[in-house]
């Protein structure tokens, strides 16, 4: 029988690297609930239109890289590239908005994009990510970049570099494309296939071609904080005088762009050195367009979206993570004594310890071995004897000694064997 195996570009986690993926979970839901940002969960698929009209038909991720099929009432759905679009059909949907002031959102879950495979690239991914909507703000720019730049802290990464520019807005951008169009028509040639295309309809996006030789010609473009209005130059100029102010170090980047209308002002990455080609660990930006693109009343906002793979081969390389391990393992055999094991077990468990029951029915020595094979402090042992006379057999692996309890005076013993539990360890 062939054997069925996981779908090209998806990864099974498993339970000796789960723990990486709940630090990170935590340590997210630390830093966002600090700043009052609460959890949205909106729906794995959407209408297709949702991701046309919200990341644009001329981008890579809605032009290529989309899972989209046709359910059984011939609708066209898609499977979410991304997160912000369908974060922000459901603020317009559930007039999130009309309470006034801001929402502070954060979302994490997986996401599907059909690329090529590789290190830090799937089919299915990960993101976890944080709109800020209803402010225009350049302190809203940056509360949103320090979170990002907080939570990579507290996790322990180091050796990343934020990069940032400004995009301005619609207006702005219409005199900076036709001076790029001017700078790369004589290039036409020597850039990539991809980049002769957009050359027509998303020059912008030229800029962030990853092709080597369209980058050196991207180098000497005309740069579009060249062409910003004075409102929006005063934006990024206060985006970076507060950037400053909070101690967070960057660099401009005038190749770092987002070619569609609705993205104004602020773009930024988070990029590591520790990454290979996959570097950008999180992506960002203003999105000042985005609602009213979606139907909703004209909002401005910003967000960004930290790819969890990529953090967590960063985290990998960095330290083990324990998996859990058990206070006690119970070991048991025979009919009677397997019983009051289950139960004991229970018992243990409602009062606070970790406790992992052997199921084998094998010989005492087998179920000690595993006992240290899972990392176990301590064994309750119960045979028959136990069994009658409503005792078990405590004993410390590490020293491997050994005492004979009542079941009651080992309940009523608790708070004590806490204490040579952490000693034990
Ligand atoms: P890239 O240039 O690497 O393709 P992107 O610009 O398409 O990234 P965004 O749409 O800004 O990425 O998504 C934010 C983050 O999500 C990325 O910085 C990255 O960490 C992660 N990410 C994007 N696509 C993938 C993928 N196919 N596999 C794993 N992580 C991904
Ligand atoms: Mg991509």
């Amino acid at each position: 029988m062939t054997i069925i195996k996981a779908i090209r570009g998806t990864r099974d986690i498993l339970p000796t690297e789960v723990g990486y993926w709940q630090q990170v979970e935590k340590t997210a839901r630390q830093i966002f609930s600090q700043a009052c940002y609460q959890e949205i969960r909106t729906p794995i698929f959407e209408q297709t239109t949702l991701f046309e009209r919200g990341i644009g038909t001329n981008t890579d991720v809605v032009g290529k890289e989309m899972y989209t099929f046709l359910d059984k009432g011939d609708r066209s759905l898609t499977l979410r590239p991304e997160g912000t679009a369908g974060v922000v059909r459901a603020l317009i949907e559930h007039n999130l908005y009309s309470s006034g002031g801001v929402q502070r959102l954060w979302y994490t879950g997986p996401m599907f994009r059909y690329e090529r495979p590789q290190a830090g690239r799937q089919r299915q991914f990960h993101q976890i990510g944080l709109e800020l909507i209803g402010t225009s703000d350049p302190r809203g720019d940056v509360e949103a970049i320090a979170i990002a730049t907080d939570l990579l802290r507290n996790l322990g990464l180091v050796n990343l570099h934020l990069a940032i520019n400004s995009v301005g807005t619609g207006e702005d951008r219409l005199l900076y494309r036709q001076a790029l169009i001017d700078y790369l028509t004589p290039y036409q040639q020597e850039l990539d296939p991809d980049s002769q295309v957009r050359l027509l309809n998303n020059p912008l996006r030229i800029l962030d071609s990853k092709d080597p030789k369209t980058q050196e010609i991207a180098q000497n473009a005309p740069k579009i904080i060249d062409y910003l209005s004075q409102p929006s130059r005063e934006h990024f100029e206060r985006v970076q005088q507060l950037l400053t102010d909070l101690g967070i170090s960057y660099q401009l980047n005038h190749c770092l762009v987002r070619g569609l209308d609705y993205y104004t002002h602020t773009a930024f990455e988070i990029q590591s050195q520790d990454l290979g080609a996959q570097a950008t660990v999180c992506g960002g930006g203003r999105y000042d367009g985005l609602v009213k693109e979606l139907g909703g009343p004209e909002t401005p906002a910003v967000g960004w979206a930290i790819g969890l793979e990529r953090l967590i081969i960063l985290l990998q390389q960095k330290s083990a993570v324990s998996i859990v391990q058990p206070d006690f393992y119970l070991v048991s055999r025979g009919h009677e004594a397997e019983a009051k094991a289950l139960i004991l077990a229970q018992k243990l468990r409602y009062l606070g310890l970790t406790v992992e029951l052997d199921l084998s029915g094998s010989t005492f020595a087998k179920q000690f071995k595993r006992a240290s094979r899972q990392g176990a402090i301590a064994c309750l042992v119960l045979g028959d004897t136990e069994a009658e006379t409503d005792t078990i057999q405590l004993k410390w692996l590490k020293t491997q000694t050994q005492e004979t309890l009542t079941i009651a005076e080992l309940l009523a013993k608790i708070p004590d064997l806490n204490k040579q539990l952490a000693a034990n360890k």
